[in-house]
C-alpha cells in the first residue's frame, strides 16, 4: 500500500493518491479512513480533500452515523468531472470509446478500418470518430484530457509510432500520436495494445485482483499483457508481450516463421475459417473476419464436425500457451479477451478450462484462474483511455495534470 507524506512540498503526490483510494472505492471514503489509509495528518488530509474539492474532481457524499461521535461525510469521486478518449486500431475494425473519471465506458462505436494508403485521410478518420462519439456522450470539451491511441504492435514508443505491423499496411511508419495531436488539438498517449488492454483490465478491477496477472489477447492475431506488482510491463522499448511464435503445437501448420505449430498461426481467424470450411481461401480481407467467426460459431452450435473440430483444436492451443505463460510468470490469473475471443468464447470457454488442468507441462502449485476480460472487445480501447487517466492519478511526486493543483 502506497503512504502519503505529510511534507508541504510534495502535496500534488498526495492530492492524487487520496484521488485514486476515493476512485477505488464505490461508495466513498470518509477524511478518518483517508487518514488511516494514508497515513496523513487530518489537517493534511483537510487541505488535500479541499484542494480536490475547489478542482471538482471529488464531491461531498452522504453523511453516515457509525458508533459515536460526529456523522462521517463519505468523499466520492465526481465521475463526469473529467474525460478520456480511447482508439483502437484493428485490422478488422477500429473501436472508439470514452470514459469518464473512474474508467467506466461512457459512450462507445465501431467503424470499419480506413480502407486509403493517405495517411491524412486515415487520421482525418480516427479525429472525426473521436469528435464524433465526445459529442454524442454530451462532454464539455475543456473536460476532455486527452486520447490515448491502442495499436498492434511493433511502434517505436519514443516517436509515437506505428512501426511496420504486418496486419496494418496501410500504416507502416505513421507517427500516430503527432499527427493526432495536430488533428484533435489534444493530448496523446499511445501504446501497443495488448499492453494498453491490461492497464484496461486493471482499471475495471477494483479489488486488486489482477496486481500480477497475465492477459491473453486473441484476435487478428495473439498478444500477452503483463501486470506486475500493480504495473503493466512495457519492456525496454513498449513492445513487450509478442507471443506469435510460442509453439504449441509441433505437428501444426508450418508458420512463415519456419518453425511448426506456432500459437499465432495455429489460432489465426483466417486459419480456422479455412479449415472448418467456412471460407475457400486464407488470403481473407481482415473486414470479412469478424462475420466468419460468427459463421463458425453458428456452425458449431449446429454440430457441424468440422467446425467442432476447429474450435477444440483451438481451445487446446490456447490452454497449451497459456500453461506455458503461467508457468513463466507464475502469474495465478490468465485474463482472456480480444475480438476474436468474445465471438468464439462460447465454444471456446468450457473447453479450455476442461483441457487447462490436463496440460502436462502445468508447473503451477495452485489452480490457475482463467478470467474473461471484463471490458469485452473494448479492452483495448478503453485501456488506451485510461492510460490519459493513469497521468493524473498515479501517485508519483512528478504532479497533477491538472491546472489549479
Ligand atoms: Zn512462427
Amino acid at each position: 500500500m502506497k503512504r502519503g507524506s505529510n511534507m508541504p512540498a510534495v502535496g500534488t503526490y498526495n492530492q492524487t493518491l487520496v484521488l485514486d483510494m476515493i476512485r477505488r472505492s464505490p461508495t466513498g471514503l470518509s477524511r478518518i479512513e483517508l487518514a488511516e489509509l494514508t497515513g496523513l495528518s487530518a489537517q493534511t488530509l483537510s487541505n488535500v480533500a479541499r484542494k480536490l474539492s475547489v478542482a471538482g474532481l471529488i464531491l461531498e457524499g452522504e453523511r453516515v452515523v457509525s458508533g459515536p461521535g460526529k456523522p462521517r461525510t463519505m468523499l466520492q469521486l465526481n465521475r463526469r468531472a473529467r474525460f478520456a478518449a480511447g482508439i483502437h486500431l484493428d485490422p478488422s475494425i477500429d473501436t472508439f470509446v470514452v470514459v469518464d473519471l473512474s474508467g467506466s465506458i461512457v459512450a462507445h462505436r465501431e467503424a470499419p478500418p480506413g480502407d486509403t494508403d493517405s495517411t491524412p485521410d486515415l487520421i482525418a478518420a480516427l479525429a472525426a470518430n473521436t469528435r464524433a462519439l465526445l459529442r454524442s456522450a454530451d462532454v464539455p470539451s475543456d473536460r476532455v484530457l486527452g486520447i490515448g491511441a491502442a495499436l498492434p504492435g511493433p511502434i517505436d514508443d519514443a516517436e509515437g509510432m506505428l512501426l511496420a505491423p504486418p496486419l496494418l499496411p496501410n500504416w507502416h511508419h505513421t507517427r500516430v500520436r503527432d499527427l493526432l495531436i495536430q488533428s484533435t488539438d489534444l493530448p496523446v498517449v499511445v501504446e501497443k495494445d495488448v499492453i494498453a488492454a491490461m492497464v484496461g483490465e486493471q482499471w475495471a478491477d477494483a479489488d486488486h485482483a489482477l496486481r500480477d496477472a497475465a492477459l491473453l489477447y486473441y484476435g487478428a492475431g495473439v498478444g500477452l499483457g503483463i501486470a506486475h506488482d500493480g504495473e503493466a510491463v512495457r519492456g525496454r522499448t513498449g513492445n513487450a508481450g509478442d507471443i506469435g511464435h510460442l509453439v504449441v503445437d509441433p505437428n501444426g501448420p508450418q508458420c512463415q516463421c519456419g518453425m511448426r505449430g506456432c500459437l499465432g498461426f495455429t489460432v489465426a481467424p483466417e486459419r480456422l475459417l479455412f479449415d472448418a470450411g467456412v471460407t475457400a481461401s486464407l488470403d481473407l480481407p481482415w473486414r470479412a473476419v469478424p462475420a466468419g467467426l460468427d459463421e463458425l460459431r453458428a456452425r458449431a452450435h449446429d454440430g457441424d464436425a468440422r467446425a467442432l473440430a476447429v474450435c477444440a483444436r483451438a481451445a487446446e492451443a490456447l490452454a497449451r500457451a497459456i500453461v506455458l505463460i503461467n508457468n513463466m510468470l507464475d502469474a495465478g490469473t490468465v485474463v482472456i479477451g480480444g475480438p476474436a475471443w468474445s465471438r468464439l468464447s462460447e465454444l471456446l470457454e468450457p473447453r479450455l478450462r476442461t483441457i487447462l488442468p490436463t496440460v502436462s507441462q502445468i508447473t503451477t502449485t495452485r489452480p490457475l484462474r482463467l478470467v474473461e476480460a471484463r471490458l469485452g472487445t473494448d479492452l483495448a480501447a478503453a485501456g488506451a483511455a485510461c492510460l490519459v487517466l493513469d497521468n493524473m492519478f498515479s501517485a508519483r511526486a512528478s504532479g497533477l495534470m491538472i491546472s489549479d493543483s
